[in-house]
């Protein structure tokens, strides 16, 4: 978040969803917004099984939306808490298209 002692990388104003403390000393890889994650608690399978449900486990993924400091790209990045694989990481316009076709492919499992 944008605050009184901001660093001097810093010369924009964070995004209304941004809530990471940038500091000073952010390695310039690390300077990026990022939004308070959401987490999901999932049943998910991340590894490339035979059956593709052999490798349904339990995990939490986290939800989080990021954009590098000086650029207008935003990106939600999907992947779990416990690692860093595998991660999903899509433009705000491939999110919201799947977002649609997520709901699209749901609703052929209801009644
Ligand atoms: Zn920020």
């Amino acid at each position: 978040m944008t605050g009184a002692d901001a660093p001097t990388w810093l010369a924009e104003g964070c995004p209304a969803w941004c809530a990471r403390e940038h500091l000073e000393d952010d390695h310039p890889e690390d300077r990026y917004h990022h939004s308070e994650p959401s987490l999901v608690p999932a049943v998910a399978a991340t590894a490339d099984t035979v059956p593709v449900t052999a490798s349904l486990e339990s995990m939490t993924l986290v939800v989080w939306l990021g954009r590098h400091v000086g650029t207008p790209l935003v990106w939600v990045a999907i992947e779990p808490a416990e690692r860093r694989e595998p991660r999903l990481v899509l433009t705000e316009e491939s999110a919201r298209a799947l977002h649609e076709h997520l709901g699209h492919q749901l609703a052929l499992t209801e009644p």
